[in-house]
């Protein structure tokens, strides 16, 4: 589902802050990225979802390059392609939650499946609250809105930027078992940052971030042996 290969990304032609990163992630896989602070775990995030391009290597999403084409004709892509999971929720506080979840369709005018949308409601526990504005919501259930928003167009990958860094550790821990049984029962391919070795092991598979390259990667990682990588990257 996602093919990044040689991701380079540098800020005025000089601070690197990708080096040649090459990742693939398998349609059906949840992959979390840990590393420690400024490592580029944001910046990898952003050049594989579109909201970023790299200054070299490219981007594949569900098998079409979404680097190096210019703002327009990326953002268009991504659109159609791409959910985006923010830490701050992102929802529009003057739209309902039924209209946030439909906005990310009406933008890529793409039809609206009415199935999806109301198992995908239901399946998050929104159902009852379609009309409510973000403000009457609480933070675990912004999040599954957004979440919910991230999948209403069915993309080939949702990116998470730490979706439960806002929230306390049980709805965390909702909102992860949530991501894990959207991959597993409907396939979706989901790519999330976190500072958590805990919510990392909910993953199928995690790698770490060092200076802007993948230091390791871990395939069933374990809080345990994530933490101590963690620790020992952050003596070095
Ligand atoms: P955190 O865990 O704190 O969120 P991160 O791993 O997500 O950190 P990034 O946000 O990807 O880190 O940033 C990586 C490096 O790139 C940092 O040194 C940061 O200062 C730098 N950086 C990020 N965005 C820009 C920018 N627009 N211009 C210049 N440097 C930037
Ligand atoms: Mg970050």
């Amino acid at each position: 589902a996602l093919l990044m290969r040689e991701v380079t990304k540098t800020y005025d032609g000089a601070h690197t802050v990708l080096d040649r990163v090459s990742l693939e992630v398998q349609r059906g896989t949840f992959l979390a990225v840990m590393g420690p602070s400024g490592s580029g775990k944001s910046t990898l995030l952003h050049c594989a979802a579109g909201l970023d391009d790299p200054t070299s290597g490219e981007v594949h999403v569900g098998g079409h390059r979404i680097s190096g084409l210019g703002e327009t004709k990326r953002t268009l892509l991504r659109r159609n392609r791409i959910g985006f999971v923010f830490q701050s929720y992102n929802l529009l506080p003057s739209l309902t939650v039924e209209e946030n979840l439909t906005l990310p369709l009406r933008q890529s005018g793409a039809a609206a499946d009415r199935t999806w949308l109301r198992h995908l409601v239901e399946r998050v526990g929104l159902a009852d609250l379609l009309d409510r504005r973000p403000a009457e919501l609480s933070g675990g259930q912004q999040q599954r809105a957004a979440i919910a928003r991230s999948l209403a167009a069915r993309p080939d990958v949702v990116f998470a930027d730490e979706p439960t860094g806002a929230l306390d550790l049980d709805t965390a821990a909702g909102v992860l078992d949530l991501l894990r049984e959207l991959v597993d029962e409907w396939e979706q391919t989901v790519v999330m940052v976190t500072h958590d070795p805990a919510a990392a092991a909910r993953a199928h598979a995690a790698c770490v971030v060092a200076d802007g390259r993948i230091d390791s990667y871990l395939p069933n990682p374990d809080a345990a042996e994530l933490a101590r990588r963690l620790t020992a990257l952050g003596r070095r």
